[in-house]
Formats: C-alpha cells, structure tokens, sequence
C-alpha cells in the first residue's frame, strides 16, 4: 500500500516485470508497425507482470545480444519477437543462445513435425534452412506454434527467463494465448498481481481542467488507488487502478476515490463498454423510444456514421443529409435562403434550421445538426478556421452552441461530432450545466 496519495499510474512496485525486444529490419525501417509490441504490453499488464522496458533492434547479432543483456538488467521475463524464420536474416535463436551461454540442439519431436509438414505441402525433404526450425535450448521449453513452422521458445536456467516468440502477429498472439500464459502462471502465479481497473469517461472538458478541478477534489489518502488522464479527440478517460488485495477491498476504494470525484465528472460523464459515447446515446434513444436523424455540413456524414457504427442503430437512427452547399441546405433541409444571406452558413440562425428541417424531413423526434469551418482555408476574421456551431433538437426544443475547436481539419471534424453527440446525449438525459441548456 502506498504512503500518501499516488497520483500516477505507477508501474514501479508491481512484482514481476517484463521486457519485449521487437527485432527485424522492416520494423526500423518503418515498413512494419511493432503491433506485438503493442499487444503484448496491454496482454502482460492484464497478468500483472507489465511490460517496463521495450525495444526493437534490427536482425543484427550483436545488436540482439545487446539488448538481451539490457533487459535482463531491468526485468525478470524478457520477450523477443520475430527473427525466428527459416531463413539466414533471421538470428534471434543464436544470439539469444549465445549471449546466454545455453546451447541449442535439435529436437527430434519438432524435425519430425517439421518434415511430416513440408511432405504434407508437396516436398520431399525439408529444405537445409528450415533445418534451423528444429533446434531447442538446452534445458528449456518448446512452445508448439499450429499457425506456422518457427515454434516458440524458452530459454530456462537459474537466472534467465527469456522467451521467443514468431513474428508474425497471428502466430506470436496464439503461441501466447495458447502456452506462454499458462507458463507464466504456473512458474509466477502467486506473485502476479493483475491490476483491477476502472473507467470514468468523459467528453467536454478539457484534459488540463479536469485534471486540475480533480487534484483539488481528492482525498488526502487514496490508498492503493492510481489514477491516470487519458485524453484523446473525443474525450478523456480517467482511468483508476488498484494492484493489490482482496476483491472487496479493491472495489472499496476505487468505490471510494469514485465517489469523491463525481461531483466534478458528472456533468462531462458517460458510461459505454467501447468508451464511444453514441453507445450511451443510442441506449438512452432506445429506451425513451426516440429517433433520430442528422443534418451535417463540415462533418460530412461523420455523425451519421457514428451513430450506425453499433449494431441495433436502425432502432434509433432515421436518416441523415450531407448538405454540403448552401443550395443543399434550402433544398435538402428547408432552410431559409434569407437566413443564409444575412447570417452566413456558419451561423446560429442556420443550425437550428437545419436541426429543425432534419426533424420534420426525417419525421424523427430528435436531430443533430453542425455546421462549420473545419479548415485549413475558408476562415476568416469573424469565423476563424475551427468555428462550429452544433444543434441538437430533442421534443420540440433546439440547443445550439458554438465552439472554436482546435487542431487540423480531421481533429476539426472528430471534435464537432463528438461535441455534437454530446449535446443531445445531455439533451435526452436532461443533464443541466452550461452544455445543455435547452433554448
Ligand atoms: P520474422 O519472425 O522476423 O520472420 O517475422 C515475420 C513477419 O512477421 C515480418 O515480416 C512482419 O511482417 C511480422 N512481424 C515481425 N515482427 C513484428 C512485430 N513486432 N509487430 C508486427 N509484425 C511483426
Ligand atoms: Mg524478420
């Protein structure tokens, strides 16, 4: 337990700690993502022996040798991924065995296995190269691999835990699932504390003010309790945690840290599996029996696809109108052509016409509408790029608002969907607070 309030999700105290080395030339060239990476942080953070060391290193001997005796300073279970392949570029195995000292021999079970393959496939014998597939470590583990022919592979002795895995993704994440689980359980188990997480979400407030409204709404003592801001375009997920004790006692205190922070996220929250807010949206619509139905300019179709994006969406969802022009918006959404004149398409008078006309086109209770200049050119002094105004009509009332968002026109457009959504969600959940009042 930690002493005094623990404000960052820390990674230092946990008992077991891993490494993953990625090697290949093509992922330092940038051809290649390291997704494995990736993967087997979130997998091995879930066991509770979080990854607190990574690298990717080129198929160069030395250069994994390296790095082998790097991680095993730091961590006690080091990964490394890809190079396992049958051909001369790929020099994990050796080095690995070399920088440990262990030998590799082959095994009779894996050339068997490995000929009885390649007959299968057509040839005769098993090419000299795929030859290499067949060797173990001494005194270590095979980890049978279905999806492919490099296994992998454990290097055991007093001191090492090393693990090889293929590269390939679909093959690394079934030799993982399916024996390196297992393995860590049966050989750390006591000792792996999987963390117990919980997600506060939330949209409309910005990452920097919740944090600082949060900070001044702590307890004193949180106990084991961590707490990290993850921000992204839509929103910012505040994510606590707790490594350790019983199961009542964890729920006890992230119930605990939960209920001193409400009163700043409850105007901002929502709840959702998948952290998307139209999840919460579609479900309120559904449960009131609401539809809906979208009117987009500088979004062009973005709201409408995120209110599809989950299964079920034809219970709420009518129909929406890109009107893109302003001849779009008078034809398409009934829009005054005065309106347009006097106020410009970016405007409030706008907006609400266009909520207003996607709910009587539509026949739909409620509606969505943005308009704005989502950039990089058409600002100007007045409405600079990133000038958005949103409406969302809900029971015969529309709200409006208008926001200066910032970013490039993507992030523009991500930001005035979300915003957007977000307004009706507050509308249909009749959330008061300066987002949603209903004009
Ligand atoms: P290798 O085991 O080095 O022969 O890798 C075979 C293939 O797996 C490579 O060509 C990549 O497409 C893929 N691969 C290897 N390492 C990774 C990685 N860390 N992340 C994602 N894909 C990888
Ligand atoms: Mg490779």
């Amino acid at each position: 337990v930690n002493e005094g309030p623990s404000r960052a999700n820390d990674q230092n105290d946990v008992a077991v700690r891993s490494a993953v080395i990625a090697v290949g030339d093509e992922l330092l060239l940038g051809q290649t993502v390291d997704t494995n990476g990736a993967w087997l942080g979130a997998r091995l953070a879930e066991l509770g022996a979080p990854v607190t060391y990574r690298s990717v290193v080129g198929d160069v001997e030395d250069d994994i040798r390296g790095e082998v005796t790097r991680a095993r300073l730091r961590t006690e279970v080091t990964f490394v991924c890809g190079g396992l392949g049958p051909t001369p570029d790929d020099r994990t195995r050796e080095a690995v065995a070399a920088e440990l000292g262990i030998g590799l021999v082959v095994d009779p079970l894996l050339l068997d296995a490995l000929e009885q393959r390649f007959k299968s496939h057509g040839f005769d014998e098993l090419p000299p190269d795929n030859a290499s597939q067949a060797m173990m470590p001494v005194g270590g583990l095979v980890l049978p691999n279905d999806r492919g022919t490099a296994p992998g592979l454990v290097f055991l002795s007093d001191d090492a835990f090393v693990i090889l895995l293929p590269g390939p993704p679909r093959e690394m994440r079934w030799v993982f699932d399916r024996h390196v689980e297992p393995l860590l359980l049966e050989r750390l188990g006591p000792r792996l504390v999987p963390p117990t997480h919980r997600l506060i979400r939330t949209t409309g407030i910005a990452e920097s003010v919740l944090s600082e409204r949060i900070q001044h709404t702590l307890p004193e003592d949180l106990g084991p309790v961590g707490i990290a801001f993850l921000p992204r375009l839509t929103g910012v997920d505040i994510r606590l945690t707790v490594r350790s004790g019983s199961t009542e006692a964890v729920q006890g205190w992230l119930d605990r840290v939960e209920e001193a922070i409400a009163p700043v996220v409850e105007r901002y929250r929502y709840d959702s599996d998948h952290g998307d807010l139209v999840e919460s949206l579609n479900r309120e619509l559904r449960a009131g029996s609401l539809t809906v139905s979208t009117a987009e300019s500088c979004t062009g179709g973005l709201v409408a696809r995120r209110l599809t994006e989950y299964a079920g969406a034809s219970d709420v969802f009518l129909g929406g109108v890109v009107a893109y022009s302003n001849q779009s918006k008078i034809d398409l959404l009934g829009v005054d052509s005065d309106l347009l004149v006097r106020d410009g398409a970016v405007s409030e008078p706008v907006v609400r016409a266009m909520a207003l006309g996607a709910c009587e086109r539509f026949g739909s209770d409620a509606s969505i509408a943005v308009t704005g200049v989502a950039g990089p050119g058409g600002g100007t002094k007045t409405k600079p790029v990133g000038t958005v105004w949103y409406a969302a009509r809900h029971r015969g009332h529309t709200a409006s608002r208008v926001r200066r968002f910032p970013g490039d026109r993507s992030a523009v457009r991500e930001r005035s969907a979300q915003a957007a959504l977000a307004l009706l969600y507050d509308l249909v959940i009749g959330r008061g607070g300066d987002r949603s009042t209903t004009e």
